[in-house]
């Protein structure tokens, strides 16, 4: 088990997302990383090992924006390291995810058929390709992620942004654990309520099947 958090709103994120991870830190984990959009691009911050480590990365290389998603990663498929550490990025998708992908050697030798260059050993990564792809056909980003999960077999939560859409997070889960915390002007996605309970007591609980858009204004679950 690990941890997966989101915050879209006004204010500067990446400590909120860092305290976020620490509260989900008793659900175990080798290694963790943020992911924010500036304004122009989303930038990553990844690290094996403890969050720190991640504290200490943030302190020297800041990550500003108000929009971003963190990780805390428990191992299944690729050894713990930096490159298999989510966010795992694609072209302007960037994922985080708990769970398995059963399915993934299929989806794998699919999209390295289709030329796709894989940057990490994980089963994860295969759900940033595939959203990228069905963006760079033409899908808006819920539509995207939507396509995905009908492709994709196992458990997960997840969270994804892109650079194409960046006022919006998609959340979904399916045997994972995912809740969505209600804030003024803000809102927050996070494994478990007390990643977030310091900003707000007012949460919804994905069912599984369940995916939201959340924007700094509201959430549409569908
Ligand atoms: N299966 C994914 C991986 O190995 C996610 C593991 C997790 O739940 O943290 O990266």
């Amino acid at each position: 088990m690990c941890g997966i958090v989101g915050f879209v709103g006004k204010q500067e994120c990446s400590g909120i997302l860092l305290e976020g991870l620490r509260k989900l830190e008793y659900r175990g984990y080798d290694s963790a990383g943020l992911a924010v959009y500036d304004g122009k691009r989303t930038n990553l911050l990844r690290v094996e090992g403890k969050l720190a480590g991640l504290a200490k990365a943030l302190q020297e290389k800041p990550l500003s924006g108000s929009l971003g998603i963190g990780h805390t990663r428990w191992a299944t498929h690729g050894r713990p390291s930096e490159e298999n550490a989510h966010p795992h990025k694609a072209g302007p998708v960037v994922v985080v995810h708990n769970g398995i992908i059963e399915n993934h050697t299929a989806l794998r030798r699919e999209l390295l058929q289709s030329g796709v260059v894989f940057n990490s050993e994980t089963d994860t990564e295969i759900i940033s390709h595939l959203v990228n792809r069905e963006i760079a056909a033409g899908a808006n980003l819920e539509g995207a992620v939507r396509a995905t999960l009908r492709r994709i077999e196992g458990s997960y939560a997840i969270a994804v942004s892109s650079e194409t859409e960046p006022d919006k997070i998609i959340a979904a889960r399916f045997a994972s654990p995912l809740v969505i915390g209600l804030g003024a002007g803000e809102n927050f996605i996070a494994s478990d309520i007390p990643a977030i309970l310091a900003h707000t007591r007012d949460v919804l609980f994905l069912e599984d099947g369940e995916m939201a858009v959340v924007t700094g204004d509201g959430v549409r679950i569908s």
